[in-house]
């Protein structure tokens, strides 16, 4: 991987942390709850104002969804991302919220302080180019068939047109397993450690895809390395209208966080 020039670990580069609000990413756990999609104003300031009395470091929220079926929900759009606007003023919460179209790059920006680009775009080149002109850190989630080699050439597309901002996301691959949603790869965690200064967050929600498998996928990507969590959560699951099945309800979630920020701590004293 010799072009990587500029996400490449080399010689002297120190490893690279984002200050999003008063979250640093790249230095220490930084976690992302919030909701997989934005489904109304009631809704996400409920989960707004649970995850932000629960400590997480930003707020997550779909306003544009890239869903499998063009009949499932497609997020709310603009309304979407006003709702989240709002949830930060109250909460105070940066928002990570995900852009899927080259032409709204631009003015999603004047809403998200973070940037996500998913799974299905993650090779979206005119996309990486766009995001990498904006002034906004951004998530880079691995695509689901793609080698950590293609995935941080997608980084490098980003870096490379000015943006030194990226988080990388491990939300799992595609793999002949079919008991999970994806196949959480957490060797990509130590393995893009030694590849790379960008940081590293593990989303064990979408890697799951299970609500049961969160809590240890999270434990155990924590014990890896990674550098924060991004987990879905929402009060009402069993009303959801985006991946139901992985929501934690805000409770559970708590319990979750205590147990990582614990488990790093100790980690940090060995
Ligand atoms: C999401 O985080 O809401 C999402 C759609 O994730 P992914 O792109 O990893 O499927
Ligand atoms: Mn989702």
């Amino acid at each position: 991987m010799k072009d990587i020039k500029l996400a490449g670990l080399s010689g002297e580069r120190k490893r690279t942390v984002i200050k999003i609000g008063n979250a640093r990413v790249g230095d220490g756990l930084t976690i992302v709850g919030g909701p997989c999609a934005v489904e109304s104003e009631e809704q996400t300031m409920q989960v707004a104002r649970a995850v932000k009395a629960i400590g997480v470091d930003l707020l997550r929220g779909g306003a544009f969804k890239p869903r499998t079926s063009p009949y499932a929900f497609q997020g709310l759009g603009l309304k979407g991302l006003k709702i989240l606007a709002k949830a930060r003023d109250e909460t105070g919460l940066p928002i990570v919220t995900e852009v899927i179209d080259t032409r709204d790059v631009s003015w999603v920006c004047e809403y998200a302080d973070v940037l996500q680009i998913g799974t299905r775009n993650m090779q979206n080149f005119s996309l990486l180019k766009e995001v990498g002109k904006a002034d906004k850190p951004v998530l880079l989630k691995r695509g689901m068939y793609a080698t950590i080699e293609e995935w941080l050439y997608c980084a490098e597309y980003i870096l490379n047109e000015g943006n030194p901002n990226v988080i990388l996301c491990e939300r799992g691959i595609r793999t002949h397993e079919t008991a999970t949603r994806n196949t959480l790869d957490l060797s990509a965690v130590p393995a893009v450690k030694e590849k790379t200064h960008l940081p590293i967050v593990v989303d064990p929600s979408h890697a799951t895809g299970k609500r049961s498998l969160i809590e240890p996928m999270s434990l155990a990507s924590v014990a890896a390395g990674a550098d924060g969590l991004m987990i879905d959560v929402h009060c009402n699951p069993e009303q959801a209208l985006c991946d139901k099945e992985q929501a934690l309800v805000p409770t559970d979630f708590e319990r979750i966080v205590k147990k990582v920020r614990s488990l790093r701590k100790t980690m940090e004293a060995l």
